[in-house]
């Protein structure tokens, strides 16, 4: 099997390209624009005979002969999507049109990571697929999250127009080693400022929720789905929810107890709470969590001390 992976030098990108190399019979292809991502993740492969990377930006053609598509080059982290929305929204649109385009001339099946996002600041807690979201189509993160819903409906028109065999995922929040250590988000914020004995910033109000998946259930969700029989969309992410208070006490207790906490000012439109029901995930695709974020997060700490070159304190 030939595998095209978009984004595959980025977080969850570079943790499935380390997955599908596993299995002998796949050659993997990566394309990506190293906005977000870099070669870093990816160097154990550079150099194998079955391994190819390309600086490519997926709002440009891109010709390939593939027979599989993980559709996943986008900014995921608020402040570098919010840094050129206009580049973001493209990315989104005509990234997707262009896969979708390679996708038909080659006859490759293509999954896209949408996300939670496409639920908005959701009314309807926990969110499940058939929920239609509560999204602001002009706030600051309308680029990202209206971006994907309209490549989620892409997906779907190239499906019933040309035949194209498609595959939505809709990831949550999820988190692991190799996440940009000054991303923004709030895991690997938390990690590297209780490392680096910063105050863990809550943003206001700290009553928020989110749930949190370790990175390797993810990968094994999304090439479950990719292998399986269905389109989509499906919720890919852990149940286990968390309020950012909540979170913040937790790595305060497992990283650095006597690190503080701060309560700092929030950005406009963010959801509120956000938990996915994975009951479509668990029958149609026999997946769920492993890894507990009480597990997952000691795994991170590790990667990031020794990026860090901050070592645990004997
Ligand atoms: P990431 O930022 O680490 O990775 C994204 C990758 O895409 C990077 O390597 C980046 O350089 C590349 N990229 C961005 N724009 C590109 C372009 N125009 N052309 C080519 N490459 C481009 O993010 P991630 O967390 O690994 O997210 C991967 C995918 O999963 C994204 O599609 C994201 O929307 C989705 N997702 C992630 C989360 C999460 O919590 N991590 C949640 C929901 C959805
Ligand atoms: N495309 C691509 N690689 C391919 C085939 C198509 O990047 O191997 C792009 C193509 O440039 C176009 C988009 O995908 O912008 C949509 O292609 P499609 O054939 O569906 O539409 P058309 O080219 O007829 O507008
Ligand atoms: N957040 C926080 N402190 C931070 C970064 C984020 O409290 O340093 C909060 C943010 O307000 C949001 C939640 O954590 O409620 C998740 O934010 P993130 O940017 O990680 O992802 P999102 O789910 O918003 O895309």
């Amino acid at each position: 099997m030939r595998i095209l992976v978009t984004g595959g030098a980025g977080f969850i990108g570079s943790h499935l390209v380390d997955k599908l190399m596993e299995n002998e019979k796949n050659e993997v292809i990566v394309a990506d624009n190293y906005f977000t991502g870099s070669k870093v993740n990816l160097k154990k492969w550079i150099g194998h005979p079955r391994f190819e990377l390309i600086r490519h930006d997926v709002t440009e053609p891109l010709l390939v002969e593939v027979d599989r598509i993980y559709h996943l080059a986008c900014p995921a982290s608020p402040i570098f999507y919010k840094y050129n929305p206009v580049k973001t929204i493209k990315t989104n649109v005509m990234g997707t049109l262009n896969m979708l385009g390679l996708a038909k001339r080659v006859g490759a099946r293509i999954l896209l990571t949408s996300t939670s996002e496409v639920y908005g600041d959701p009314l309807v807690h926990p969110q499940n697929e058939s929920y239609w979201g509560n999204v602001n189509p002009i706030g600051v993160r309308s680029c990202y999250d209206e971006g994907k819903r309209v490549a989620e409906t892409l997906m779907f028109d190239y499906h019933r127009q040309h035949g194209i065999e498609i595959r939505i995922a809709r990831i949550f929040n999820t988190y692991g080693p190799r996440m940009n250590i000054d991303d923004g988000r709030v895991v690997s914020n938390f990690i590297a400022q209780a490392i680096r004995d910063e105050p863990l910033t809550v943003q206001a109000p700290g009553t928020q929720t989110r749930s949190f998946c370790y990175v390797s259930d993810m990968v094994d969700g999304l090439i479950r789905l990719m292998e399986g029989d269905h389109t989509g969309p499906i919720n890919i992410g852990n149940p286990g929810e968390f309020t950012m208070l909540e979170l913040a006490e937790n790595v305060k207790e497992l990283i650095n107890p006597k690190v503080k906490i701060a309560m700092v000012e929030n950005t406009p439109d963010d959801p509120r709470q956000r938990k996915p029901d994975i009951s479509k995930a668990k029958e149609l695709l026999g997946w769920e969590p492993k890894v507990k974020l009480r597990d997952g997060l000691p795994l991170m700490e590790n990667d990031f001390r020794t990026r860090l070159e901050r070592p645990r304190k004997c």
